[in-house]
């Protein structure tokens, strides 16, 4: 009988494994015809000063409405998306849709507001120059680099090439503020702080979850405050669900919040609904 079960269950994880093997492939090939049919579009989460209340910047979030499966998760596809290199076009696709976004928001409400976009590490490591066609495209929209930060993870920064640092100082150069994604939960090296010119680090929120009083997470986040701020780096914590962690990060002296305390990421109209029409924060 031992046996029998045992046989089931190498059967078992052998479908299992096939099934998530075929899954990829079809959303691989997927991918492919998303970009083609308008398959993508972006979300705008409200990032919150903390002393104020006011939203001056936003995190640009893709999703991906799937014609059979309907709303795709991110965390599923950008990692098939960098697999097979469609990362690049994919973001190409969010750089430049952002970029209209702020142009026409100036344009209605004639007020900039900052938007974070996350680059994968593989658009960092391809030798591809597509930064350079974003920048001719800030150009022709008669946008600052200031309109923009870039959210990168740590783990780019442990093995930065000569190309990864090129890059990045291109970004810096025309104004675009570099946020470190997840910060927290990689294997911080904390030399890349001053190696690199970064301007913000976002608080992982495995941070902010469980933040109580005297927890080691609050320990955790004081620190990173501190430390951040000794170096010119503002601070985010992300995934702010309560108004308790809230008052601890302020306490604590973080600048942002952002979480669905304050914002679900919002469609464009939901967007300029609770940004700009509505009173819920203010906006100066
Ligand atoms: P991320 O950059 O760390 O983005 C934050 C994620 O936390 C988002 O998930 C957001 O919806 C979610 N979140 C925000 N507030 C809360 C909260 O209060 N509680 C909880 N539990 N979650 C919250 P999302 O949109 O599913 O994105 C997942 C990841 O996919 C992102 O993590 C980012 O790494 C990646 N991603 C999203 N859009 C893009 C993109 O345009 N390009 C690239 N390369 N990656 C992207
Ligand atoms: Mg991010
Ligand atoms: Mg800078
Ligand atoms: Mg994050």
């Amino acid at each position: 009988a031992a046996k029998n079960s045992g046989r089931n269950r190498s059967c078992y994880y052998t479908q299992a494994m096939q099934s998530v093997a075929q899954n990829r492939m079809s959303l691989s090939n997927d991918l492919h015809k998303a970009l083609a049919q308008d398959q993508f579009r972006l979300v705008y989460q409200p990032i919150v000063e903390l002393e104020t209340g006011s939203i001056h910047k936003a995190e640009a979030l893709i999703r991906w409405q799937h014609p059979n499966r309907g709303l795709v998760s991110p965390a599923d596809f950008i990692p098939i998306a960098e697999q097979s290199g469609l990362i690049i076009q994919i973001g190409d696709w969010v750089f430049r849709q952002a970029a209209n976004q702020v142009k026409h928001w100036r344009g209605a409400y004639g007020k900039d507001i900052q938007i974070s976009i996350n680059k994968s590490p593989v658009q960092f490591k391809s030798d591809s120059n597509t930064h350079l066609a974003w920048f001719e495209h800030l150009k022709e929209l008669d946008l600052s680099g200031g309109c923009f930060a870039i959210e990168i993870t740590e783990s780019l920064l442990m093995d930065a090439s000569d190309t990864i640092v090129s890059k990045l100082m291109a970004f810096g150069n025309i104004g675009m503020q570099v946020a470190l994604d997840d910060f927290g939960t990689g294997y911080s090296s904390l030399s890349y702080l001053k190696k690199f010119d970064i301007d913000y680090i976002k608080i992982d929120q495995s941070f902010v979850r469980n933040l109580a009083p005297d927890s080691s997470d609050l320990a955790l986040c004081e620190a990173m405050i501190m430390m951040a701020h000794k170096l010119g780096i503002k601070v985010i914590a992300e995934g702010v669900e309560t108004s308790e962690q809230r008052d601890l990060l302020r306490t604590a002296g973080c600048d942002y919040g952002q979480g669905y305390l304050f914002s679900r990421p919002l469609s464009t109209e939901d967007f300029e609904g609770l940004v700009w029409n509505a009173s819920l924060y203010r906006s100066e």
